[in-house]
């Protein structure tokens, strides 16, 4: 018998550890009659298998294919070893060695085994909050350290009893090895408190939380990777104090809902998008409103849709299962600002919005935003990339050098590149204040550690004044990349896509800055990840008050009337001329023609929110981008009709005029057309003029692959429209589907251009 016995090392990468893979290894073991051991590494798990060659065949055969539901196997590696007569199969001592490239899981939803015990009387966590198992529950939030031990976590205050270690140390048992494992006796508890800090006693304080909620109250909520606000989504005037509160006046609220029967109470679910909102990495997803429906006006103003998420940690269902159709749980924060995570700093910036606060003593190391979703054509579409999604890496189609990326000012992530692998952060906000740069470093210096790198060189924006790109400046001893901004959104695609260029980038963004200092975004330039010349582009115009345009897109109307009308604009019936005071538009004709704060812009956001404006959406902004989605809400896109284009070519470089479509809009406005055609017929034009430009520059060059990004994208008319245009035209057409196509993507994109630069 001995003799035939052979001996196998497999070594496996990816997402490995802290997910239950030695104690699958090992029942697989067992059932193949294989001895040998086990173990966790630096770089991810290794095994020694002795048996008959066959058994082992089949063993392999399964690991690769059956793992446990958070395993990610990216690599397998087998090798000959020689027979050690093992007597058993054992799980053996973790064995650091020299490199350091395990990936860490990312945080996820409680899984229905704990669910069922979670609502279950005779189990002894019978409505523990923070019930977990191999195959749920934070991971990411709560390391600091790799490897992933519980030493290295927040858990490392709470010590395990008798009954939470025998589960721990058992490899038959679902919470061996389970780093959070803990019960009521030994692990995390709940407190409720007033906003004076003062507790509140009582028995169960997430029924009193409910009780709260329902009479109209706001709570703050410590979750899994920060504090929620949340608020009783029926409540009116619960809502509209929140708004208030939290300075936020317009932009759309999140809501929780206990499951997908109540969520169909006010939304419509479309096949697929049920598995992404009950997917274990639990998004928020924009879900179409059903109208009309009984949730408060309040938590989505002048929107088609309701972002809308399931429960995923224990505390939210035993919240949520109180008669609640949903509970708004907005991101802890003041506008502006990164969400709370810590318990004192929480009552610091978040009493006078929150009534009450219900917090845990399970310490949250990094922050991570809940992560927003759309389908858009079929795919899911990042808004915001965050928790659930990170640490998982984007795999690239070669290995590049260490690189730190420090991505764009608004929406900001940070990217880190090891190897063929692309690591995003995870959401960290607008740098534009001290608390977004604190957040900003400590997730630099956060990932550089729980990745075990050091890059060798740092990429950032052209911009001179981005924080992002002073932090970068300011480190020494190392390569600096500057990558332009359009040339990264489009990079970032082509990454996640894993194609090399050349492509015929489109880059329609808000705000980016050009090579030649003006601010781009109607872009369509050729793009390769070494660099990229520029095709064509919308003609520039000026910015009249340069940011304050951006806030008050009625500087931007009057900007593109003056453009195309000069003085004779005074006459035209335009309901934003006679909304803004005459002096007013005076002064900004003044700044124009004077070239007072005024730079130059091709961005097509712009145009969006000048035209927004001009047909009377909106005049003022309260959020980024309001004008043009509110304009993507009222347009109708089965509108058939386009508006007059044309183009110059100047220097081999294409300049879209945008003249003759302003003029159109204009006497479509006089003509009494209905806004939503308007809004329609826009679209429409701008989805057959760049197709047309991908024409001719693929005559020109070519090249018949189109890459889409930019924050413009984000337009699901646009995103839809141009898709099947371009395809229709026999390109081939590449598009976001694992990093955002705003601005959140970036860091991305600077990281692959900036590993290929020479
Ligand atoms: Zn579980
Ligand atoms: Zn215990
Ligand atoms: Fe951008």
């Amino acid at each position: 018998m001995q003799r035939e016995y052979v001996a196998r090392r497999i070594e496996v990468e990816g997402i490995v550890q802290g997910v239950g893979f030695r104690p699958f290894v090992y029942q697989l073991a067992n059932r193949h009659n294989l001895k040998g051991e086990v173990l966790n590494t630096s770089s991810g798990v290794s095994i020694h298998v002795e048996g008959i060659d066959k058994d082992i065949n089949s063993f392999c055969r399964e690991l690769k294919k059956n793992g446990p539901p958070l395993a990610r196997i990216t690599d397998v590696s087998d090798y000959p070893e020689t027979v050690k007569n093992h007597n058993s199969f054992s799980i053996a001592e973790s064995r650091p060695d020299a490199s350091r490239s395990v990936l860490i899981s990312p945080d996820v939803s409680i899984c229905d085994d704990c669910l069922k015990e979670l609502f279950d009387t005779k189990d002894r966590r019978f409505r523990y909050p923070f019930i977990n198992c191999t195959n749920c529950g934070p991971r990411y939030t709560i390391i600091d350290d790799i490897p992933y031990d519980r030493p290295n976590t927040s858990m490392k205050h709470f010590r395990m009893c008798g009954k939470c270690q025998a589960e721990y140390d058992d490899p038959e048992n679902r919470r061996f090895h389970a780093q959070p494992n803990a019960c009521r006796d030994c692990g995390p508890y709940l407190t409720l408190y007033g906003n004076n800090r003062k507790m509140i006693d009582g028995i169960n304080p997430v029924e009193k939380t409910a009780g709260l909620l329902k009479q109209g109250h706001i709570v703050a909520i410590k979750g899994l990777g920060g504090f929620h606000l949340a608020a009783d989504a029926e409540n009116d005037k619960a809502v509209y104090t929140l708004r208030k509160r939290k300075l936020r006046e317009e932009k759309p609220f999140a809501i929780m809902s206990f499951d997908v029967e109540r969520i169909k109470r006010f939304a419509v679910i479309e096949p697929g998008e049920e598995a992404l909102i009950s997917s274990c990495l639990r998004p928020i997803v924009l879900l179409k409103k059903k109208e009309p429906n009984q949730l408060s006006r309040e938590v989505s103003p002048k929107n088609r849709y309701f972002g809308t998420m399931l429960p995923y940690t224990p505390l939210h269902y035993l919240l949520l299962q109180h008669d609640f159709t949903a509970l708004v749980m907005t991101s802890g924060n003041r506008s502006e600002e990164p969400i709370s995570i810590d318990n004192e700093d929480a009552f610091d910036r978040l009493s006078d919005i929150a009534d009450y606060f219900l917090v845990h003593n399970r310490d949250i190391y990094l922050r991570s935003d809940d992560s927003i979703v759309k389908k858009t054509a079929g795919e899911t579409r990042f808004i915001r990339r965050s928790r659930g999604y990170i640490p998982a890496p984007v795999f690239l189609n070669k290995k590049v050098p260490m690189v730190l990326a420090c991505g764009a000012e608004l929406k900001n992530t940070v990217c880190i590149t090891k190897d063929d692998k692309a690591f995003v952060s995870q959401h960290i906000g607008d740098l534009e204040n001290l608390s977004t740069l604190e957040f900003f470093e400590l997730t630099i210096r956060h990932m550089k550690r729980i990745l075990d790198v050091n890059p060798e060189i740092v990429a950032c924006d052209f911009h001179p004044d981005y924080l992002s790109t002073k932090y970068a400046l300011s480190l020494k001893n190392i390569k600096v990349v500057r990558v332009q901004h359009h040339h990264a959104h489009i990079a970032g695609c082509m990454a996640e896509n894993m194609i090399d260029g050349p492509v015929i980038g489109l880059a329609f963004d808000g705000t980016g800055y050009g090579s030649d200092g003006n601010i781009w975004g109607g872009e369509v330039i050729i793009a390769e990840h070494g660099r990229f010349t520029r095709a064509a582009h919308l003609s520039y115009i000026s910015m009249p008050g340069s940011a304050a345009a951006i806030k008050e897109p009625w500087r931007m109307a009057v900007s593109y009337l003056y453009d195309v009308f000069g003085e004779d604009m005074r006459g035209l019936d335009i309901p934003v001329l006679k909304e803004i005071s005459e002096d007013k538009i005076r002064f900004i004709i003044d700044m124009i023609s004077r070239k007072i704060n005024s730079p130059e812009t091709s961005s097509l956001g712009r145009l969006f929110d000048g035209i927004a404006a001009i047909i009377g959406i909106r005049n003022r902004v309260c959020f980024e981008g309001q004008a043009a989605m509110e304009f993507e809400m009222l347009s109708d896109e089965n509108t058939e009709e386009i508006y007059d284009y044309e183009w110059i070519s100047d220097d081999n470089v294409y300049k879209i005029l945008t003249a003759p479509i302003i003029k159109g809009i204009v006497e479509d406005i006089h003509n009494g057309v209905h806004t939503s055609v308007i809004g329609g017929k826009f679209h429409r034009t701008v989805i057959r003029l760049f197709t047309e430009l991908c024409k001719i520059i693929r005559k020109d060059t070519d090249i018949e692959r189109v890459a889409l990004s930019g924050g413009v994208f984000q337009n699901s008319i646009l995103l839809s429209g141009m898709i099947k245009a371009l395809e229709e035209n026999r390109f081939k057409v590449y598009t976001h589907k694992l990093v955002p196509a705003n601005d959140g993507g970036i860091s991305l994109g600077q990281a692959v251009v900036a590993g290929s630069a020479d």
